[in-house]
């Protein structure tokens, strides 16, 4: 089965001296981020809107602590659900709002190959990374390789296009995920069981907007 890792000799790829691998589903197992980190992400993300001149609203805040929390790629009909729980009038057009609002403002990333959301790793200094996405559970993890980036967008330039977005966005199957796929591989016992054919032809596909 063809996996979502990179391979060792793809340049850039791995964490290294030359950049950092921010995972937002670092702290999934734990069910999100913790409740300091989220309260410290929000208190940068404040600072910053501040900074600009805007104002991170109660239901913008809301949002993005949700995100937060979530850690990992969510839909936005699951954020109104949980909007909900908590002021049960929320209504999609406020929830779509604060996402537009979060999304201008670089706090958060629209996943656009599995229609979600999810927290910029990096709330402030927002330098847009490439994001890499499991589809299967939506665990986002952004590659900080400038250089990288910088080749691909020159190569993108050379053959006459001009990026649509800010975002790179690779599909991919997280680690937990191939392992819970190859597990039931094992239980089932089926040949060609160890992976969907989604899930082996996403790991190569690239978007680019
Ligand atoms: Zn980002
Ligand atoms: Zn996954």
């Amino acid at each position: 089965m063809k996996t979502a890792k990179p391979s060792p000799d793809a340049p850039g790829l791995h964490s290294g001296t030359h950049g950092e691998v921010h995972d937002h589903g670092h702290a999934r197992s734990h069910g999100g981020v913790e409740r300091a980190s989220v309260e410290s992400a929000l208190a940068m993300a404040e600072a910053y809107c501040r900074e600009r001149g805007e104002k991170l609203t109660p239901i913008r805040r809301k949002v993005l602590e949700l995100l937060l929390a979530s850690g990992r790629a969510t839909k936005a009909y699951s954020l109104l659900d949980e909007m909900r729980q908590i002021h049960p009038g929320s209504a999609p057009p406020t929830v779509y709002r604060a996402l537009d609002f979060l999304l201008s403002a670089g706090l958060i990333h629209r996943i656009e190959s599995i229609n979600a959301f999810a927290v910029c790793h990096d709330l402030t200094q927002c330098q847009h990374g490439i994001l890499v996405v499991c589809q299967q559970c939506g665990n986002v993890t952004e590659l900080h390789e400038p250089k990288l980036r910088q080749a691909l967008v020159a190569q993108i330039e050379a053959a006459g296009y001009r990026l649509a977005g800010d975002g790179i966005e690779l599909k991919g199957l997280c680690a937990q995920c191939q392992e819970s796929q190859a597990n039931s591989a094992v239980k089932t016992a089926q040949p060609g069981a160890a992976g969907t054919p989604e899930a082996a032809a996403q790991s190569s596909s690239v978007i680019v907007r």
